[in-house]
């Protein structure tokens, strides 16, 4: 167990969610606030008040983006938390990061109801509800004037692609990562343009199981995305990970440029460095080609199957792992 406690050195320590009694980042001045807002959006944020249902201009609105604190800029909320509530205001399913928003109970209006507040400057949202019909069972029912809109910029996306043993592993823990936009389960390193599971299972080709990670750089960088690889698998074992051995499970990482291989190179030399693993590193560093993308039933596998005994025994532990270790980085 000697390898959790160092990675925290060298990575830095990364501080837990905010706390809600902890005072929020951005006090101003009540004049200020009057001066920086219209009237109407003052009244929500600074004062707890509610837009008109069906007023608001981003109730139907539904670019590809960020739902931003229209006090600060904080973000939020990611477009595709927005769904149709019929509630008449906007209406989200998860907030873009644990620390993004915080709650407390509101008892005005002779009703006990969750108020969501901006973790940063405090400004109020709307309120928090346990009756979503998406898997998250909550509905952020958020008041327009409370937001603002940052388009995507498809720019500021990039893929990262890893291989770290079993591809339900990687995947499923990615999938939670704040910034990642998808993880897709695959095969990588070969030359066919198409190969099945059985295929790479027989440990005859020179694929190897990867999940690519397509993430946007503005909220999250490829250091921190291989820190939680690094933390998430054993990289010290050839061709194996676990009780999965062959050559498909080898810990390997493919750059798609010189940036994402010095990195990766630099990852790896500061961890052999500072002796977090107790045997060698065996992660291999390959050019990236191409990716055959892994049959429909193995996408989203641990998603898909939460009671099948690996996703037990030894997915679930990985992804414990990340939320332990990774509290800020988690969707
Ligand atoms: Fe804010």
């Amino acid at each position: 167990m000697k390898f959790i406690p160092y990675l925290f050195i060298f990575f830095g320590v990364f501080s837990a969610c905010s706390q809600k009694n902890e005072p929020v980042k951005v006090q101003l001045a009540d004049t200020i606030w009057k001066q920086k807002l219209s009237p109407e959006a003052y009244y929500v944020l600074r004062e707890k008040g509610t837009e008109k249902p069906y007023s608001g201009k981003f109730l139907f609105h539904k670019e590809n983006g960020y739902y931003t604190c229209a006090g600060c800029g904080n973000r939020l909320f990611e477009s595709n938390a927005k769904f149709d509530s019929h509630c008449g205001w906007p209406s989200f399913d998860e907030q873009i990061s644990a620390s993004s928003i915080r709650t407390q109970t509101d008892r005005s209006l002779g009703m006990v109801r969750t108020e969501i507040t901006c973790a940063n400057c405090g400004g109020h949202l709307g309120h928090l509800f346990d009756d979503g019909p998406t898997e998250t069972g909550k509905r952020y029912c958020v008041n327009s004037l409370s937001l603002q809109f940052e388009p995507m910029n498809e720019s500021h996306l990039d893929t990262l692609i890893l291989g770290g043993g079993c591809f339900w592993c990687i995947e499923s823990v990615f999938d939670e990562v704040k910034g990642v936009k998808e993880a897709t389960s695959g095969y990588a390193g070969g030359e066919a343009d198409q190969v099945s599971y059985e295929e790479v299972c027989s440990g005859k080709t020179k694929f190897i199981e990867v999940v690519s990670v397509v993430f946007d750089s503005t909220q999250i960088s490829t250091l921190e995305l291989l820190k939680i690889f690094f933390t998430i698998h054993d990289p010290t074992t050839l061709n194996c990970q676990g009780a999965d051995v062959g050559y498909q499970y080898k810990s390997a990482i493919f750059y798609k440029n010189d940036s994402q291989k010095k990195l990766a190179v630099a990852c790896i030399q500061k961890l052999t460095h500072d002796q977090v693993f107790d045997r060698p590193i065996v992660t291999e560093l390959f050019p990236f080609d191409h990716l055959v993308p892994a049959e429909e039933y193995h996408q989203d596998y641990f998603e898909k199957n939460p009671n099948n005994a690996y996703c037990k025994a030894v997915i679930q532990p990985k992804r414990d792992k990340f939320e332990k270790s990774f509290k800020e980085l988690k969707k």
